[in-house]
């Protein structure tokens, strides 16, 4: 599309822009829009009282200004009378450092000082589920290896096929969808992209699931672990790095260890050292440690990392090269905020290039198995309160993504641990009533 949203609008019989910026807590907050406003909006911005969400700002702070990015608009296939468009935080004519769009654009702008344009692509499984969120929607799904089950995923056809056309409709290439490992669970794939075009695709995917399942009288579920013993909703992250122009892939390097190029293993290197902190991240509500760390499900393997290691193409580990110029780490879970993941990655990795942190060894082995044998690979935090701690002390990784946006996010972060730990459970009192 063109720059100009009321255009937009006209051409395509829009009627109301969503004008939508996402929060600390990777909440979607948005004004509807009449598209006869809308000219005015996209110079000015749409208003928020900044404190109602996420971004660890006062009452008294003036209004936040969310200014509609127009290359992400994308006109709702499943309601063409509105167009959703990510937006940057504006205050006082700067931008507001913690909103995490502006994180990763603030990432992205210092990758490319160093030459470097950054392509990921997302794995955002999903659940879908009764309305009232109790139990998966199928109950038909009960496979102890549900996995790829065909006569399972023919069963939510309607669904999945719906989103898999409006994502063709959309030019975003899908290219594959199935049933995924755990009962009611599914992926869909589409190809990898620049780096904010995958976090605003990211975005709007989990809207899109959401409202298509809704539509269809289920709810869907990126919740990391929803259910236990099943298998969580992983959201595994592919990184390339390529050229200024977006042109070469400079991870790739047939002539080494699996295809990586020595800008890919110092990138590689860069996530390993901040692993456990950059989990605080990827890894981002208190249920996130039910799904790494966690005990074999019922289909034989959880697919979740619990130590930092890294290996060729083999699943049981947090990083996986599975073929030349590319790397995938597993860690990123279904909570992560799809910018503030795209932006860890970036810091981190970033910092592994310049400081050409080398990634040690790589392991070979399943892990499920034959982890008690890697010695000297940290174990990934085991809970909400250990990552937000390793974040803390990680200063570089802090300053990388910038001391506001840190501050607030530890800030926000340490209250909801803090009201999970006051909250009392039954665990307790069976554990505790007749000690
Ligand atoms: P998996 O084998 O881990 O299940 P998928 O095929 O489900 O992998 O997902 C792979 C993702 O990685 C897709 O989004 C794909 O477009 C992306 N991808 C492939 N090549 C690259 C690359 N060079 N850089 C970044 N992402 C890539
Ligand atoms: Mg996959
Ligand atoms: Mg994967």
């Amino acid at each position: 599309m063109g720059n100009d949203l009321a255009a937009f609008a006209k051409e395509n019989g829009v009627k109301y822009f969503m004008i939508s910026y996402t929060d600390l807590f990777g909440g979607q907050r948005a004004k509807l829009v009449p598209a006869q406003a809308i000219a005015d909006m996209q110079k000015d911005g749409a208003g928020f009282a900044g404190f109602a969400t996420w971004l660890d700002l006062t009452p008294a702070h003036p209004d936040m200004l969310a200014v509609p990015d127009p290359a992400s608009a994308i006109q709702l296939p499943w309601k063409p009378d509105v167009a959703w468009v990510a937006a940057n935080c504006i205050m006082d004519d700067k931008e507001v450092e913690q909103a995490p769009r502006n994180t990763l654009r603030r990432l992205i702008a210092e990758a490319a000082t160093d030459g470097m344009h950054v392509k990921t692509g997302v794995e955002a499984e999903f659940f879908l589920i009764s309305p009232d969120g109790s139990v998966i929607s199928d109950k038909y799904d009960t496979a102890s290896k549900p996995c790829y089950d065909q006569q399972a995923v023919m069963r939510r056809y309607d669904v999945i096929a719906e989103i898999c056309d409006h994502m063709l409709a959309l030019g975003w290439s899908p290219y594959q969808n199935d049933h995924e490992d755990a009962n009611g669970q599914f992926e869909m794939n589409w190809a990898f992209d620049d780096v904010l075009a995958t976090a605003d695709k990211h975005s709007f995917f989990k809207f899109m699931v959401k409202s298509v399942a809704e539509k269809h009288g289920l709810r869907a579920t990126f919740m990391p672990k929803p259910f236990q013993g099943l298998t969580g909703n992983g959201c595994h992250a592919h990184i390339s790095v390529w050229d200024k122009a977006g042109k070469t892939n400079v991870f790739a390097d047939n002539a080494m260890e699996l295809g990586l190029s020595a800008k890919g293993k110092n990138f590689l290197g860069g996530i390993m050292k901040h692993a456990s902190a950059l989990a605080a991240i990827t890894n981002p509500t208190v249920n996130s440690y039910k799904r790494i760390n966690a005990p074999r499900t019922i289909s034989g393997a959880t697919w979740a990392p619990n130590t930092v290691t890294w290996t060729g193409n083999n699943r049981t580990h947090m990083v996986r090269v599975p073929g030349p110029g590319r790397f995938e780490l597993r860690l990123p879970d279904g909570a992560a905020n799809p910018y503030l993941l795209q932006a860890v990655i970036i810091a981190a990795g970033l910092d592994g290039i310049r400081s050409k942190a080398d990634p040690g060894k790589r392991y070979d082995i399943d892990m499920y198995q034959h982890g008690h044998t890697v010695k000297g690979a940290p174990k990934l935090p085991l809970n909400l309160l250990d990552a937000l701690r390793e974040y803390d002390k990680d200063k570089s990784l802090k300053a990388a993504l910038g001391e506001e946006f840190s501050s607030a996010y530890l800030k926000l972060k340490h209250q909801e641990w803090n009201s999970y730990a006051s909250h009392f459970t039954q665990w307790e009192r069976d554990h505790t009533l007749d000690i």
